[in-house]
């Protein structure tokens, strides 16, 4: 068994053929796929995809792009529609308080697109989601660009346990300290293939603190191809062949991890 704890199936590059998507992707054997969502549209139609889907496990979040949409230029370069953020936080709480959701995410702290000036209201935000983890004990599934370290720090400062960083872009020595030290997980995108970092990580942290993800549509394994859940396999062929196991005993290990982060009602 198989899982994908990160992905975009609301992407639009889904739009045509979503239910094949999916379907390949159980043939496949991935039996848990944790699709995130990143603003008010994503987050109902990953509730919707979810009670189509029994593999389909639901993530509801605010990308942190979105977290400030008030706020942004008028020449930002992404398109960003603006909403009442706490309103959507308000919504996540009471899905996660109905016991609707695998985990809370994607949210976390960028400094790749957004400016110092934002810097405030995205941990005013990602606090509001961590609360909301904390207070229903779910998974948090971060997303950090730039500002790896300040994540990690409110994250040991509000002693939150059940994280998982995806497409971790920091120091593979700080993942490693993380998973070592701190107990979180790290879920190592589908383009390991040709990333060098995302096989070092493979290679060397806790084997119990590795997940698999792709971030579908994006991150291929192979370049100009859309990325889909059923790549995760790869991933665990890589992960076998540098640990020297076989990849019936990568699946297994990366299977269990799951279980342990994401409790036995998401992984049954
Ligand atoms: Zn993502």
């Amino acid at each position: 068994m198989y899982v994908d704890v990160h992905t975009h199936l609301t992407h639009e590059a889904f739009a045509a053929d979503q239910s094949a998507v999916i379907e390949r992707a159980i043939l496949a054997g991935v039996s848990a796929i944790v699709v995130n969502g990143l603003d008010p549209v994503s987050n109902r139609q990953v509730l919707a995809m979810a009670e189509r889907f029994s593999a389909v496990k639901p993530a509801l979040g605010i990308y942190p792009v979105d977290a400030v949409c008030g706020l942004l230029p008028t020449d930002f370069p992404l398109k960003v529609e603006v909403f009442d953020v706490d309103a959507e936080i308000d919504f996540i709480a009471s899905n996660a308080q109905a016991g609707r959701l695998a985990a809370i995410g994607e949210c976390g702290l960028d400094g790749h697109w957004l400016a110092a000036d934002t810097f405030a209201e995205q941990e005013r935000v990602f606090g509001r989601l961590i609360d909301v983890a904390q207070t229903y004990d779910l998974p948090l599934i971060i997303h950090t660009r730039k500002l790896e370290q300040r994540a990690i720090d409110i994250l040991r400062e509000r002693k939150v346990k059940k994280v998982n960083f995806h497409c971790f872009g920091g120091r593979t020595k700080l993942a490693q300290v993380c998973a070592e030290s701190d107990g979180w997980y790290f879920s190592i995108p589908a383009n390991a293939t040709v990333n060098e970092a995302f096989r070092k990580m493979l290679t060397t942290l806790p084997v119990e603190r590795i997940l698999t993800e792709t971030d579908a549509p994006y991150l291929p394994p192979r370049k100009g191809e859309r990325n889909e859940p059923a790549n995760v396999v790869g991933t665990i062929d890589i992960l076998a062949h540098q640990r020297g196991w076989s990849h019936e005993q990568a699946a297994k290990q990366v299977w269990s991890n799951y279980q342990d982060l994401f409790g036995k009602r998401w992984s049954l």
